[in-house]
């Protein structure tokens, strides 16, 4: 399939023809870079031995290059009209090519059930689902060795703050518990058609050899990160007091696990550095023991 996927003429008449038309509510912004997907891919890292989920394929730019290095591909799309050009047009005849048709964030978790962690996991990923897409898979423990995804700039800065920063937020603990992130490039709303609003970004998510939360203290941890962040404005004394830690430990608990970890109780989350968080979690898990 020898589609111009960089011409929004092209798009637009293929669209046209299909009776279809981009929505805002599925986040339907298309790249027109084939350089910048090339980039993406190889930042990937795939071969021929790889499994390969693709969030959000559109109609399939992303996927053409992916199946060109002979991945073998699985795809996620909720459109059912992108569906449609997907399965009967684009990849066809592409062994290697397999389509999921209907909400990513709810048929990722049956087939990871069956199938396993997949060796990449990328996609060009619309602004509200990409947060939550992504902290599912994490919550899940989804967690192949690399995952690249395009998102709202706004979205990678959380993924990749640091303690103090205003963006670093429990999701900024969650992913960079089992990964390494980093902001690859941005890319301007000009790359894309329709032009969204909002400045893009690729990050790159490599797997921790050692994630930094032991599996024994996961739990206490998602607890406490939970709790700690629930509102930014609040102490973590206060957050505690008022969460699931609180409910689980009473006042007297939740003081003793902030004296015994060091943890100044009029300070707020967003000032904690990892060995704070790790202090906390590791005292709550042994004092609700
Ligand atoms: N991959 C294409 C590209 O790079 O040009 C399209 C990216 S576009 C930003 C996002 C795609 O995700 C759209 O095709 C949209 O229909 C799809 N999408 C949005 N929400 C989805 C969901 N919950 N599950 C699966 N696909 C979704």
């Amino acid at each position: 399939w020898n589609f111009a996927y960089d011409s929004p003429i092209a798009i637009g008449k293929l669209l046209d023809r299909e009776g279809l038309s981009m929505s805002k509510k599925f986040g339907q912004n298309f790249l027109l870079s084939n350089q910048v997907r090339e980039h993406i891919v190889q930042i990937l890292g795939v071969d021929e031995t790889m499994k390969v989920w693709e969030i959000g394929p559109g109609i399939g730019a992303l996927t053409k290059v992916l199946i060109a290095k002979q991945a073998s591909v699985t795809a996620f799309e909720i459109d059912h009209g992108f569906c449609r050009i997907l399965s009967s047009e684009a990849f066809c005849d592409d062994a290697n090519f397999r389509l999921i048709e209907g909400d990513a964030l709810k048929t990722w978790e049956p087939l990871f059930l069956k199938e396993g962690v997949p060796d990449r996991i990328c996609g060009n990923l619309p602004y509200n689902v990409g947060s939550i897409c992504i902290a599912k898979l994490l919550e899940g423990q989804c967690l192949p060795p690399r995952m690249v995804f395009t998102l709202q700039k706004e979205v990678s800065d959380r993924l990749c703050a640091t303690a103090g920063d205003k963006n670093w937020s429990s999701f900024t603990l969650l992913a960079q518990t089992d990964y390494i992130i980093k902001t690859e490039f941005t890319i301007n709303s000009g790359a894309f058609y329709p032009a969204p609003n909002v400045m893009s970004s690729v990050i790159s998510m490599v797997k921790r050899d050692k994630p930094l939360v032991d599996a024994a203290l996961r739990p206490s941890f998602l607890l406490v990160i939970r709790d700690l962040f629930a509102q930014r404005r609040k102490t973590v004394k206060n957050n505690l007091l008022s969460g699931k830690v609180g409910a689980l430990v009473g006042r007297e608990g939740v003081e003793a696990i902030l004296e015994e970890s060091g943890v100044a109780p009029s300070k707020r989350a967003e000032q904690l550095d990892w060995p704070q968080f790790l202090a906390l979690s590791e005292v709550t898990s042994r004092l609700s023991a």
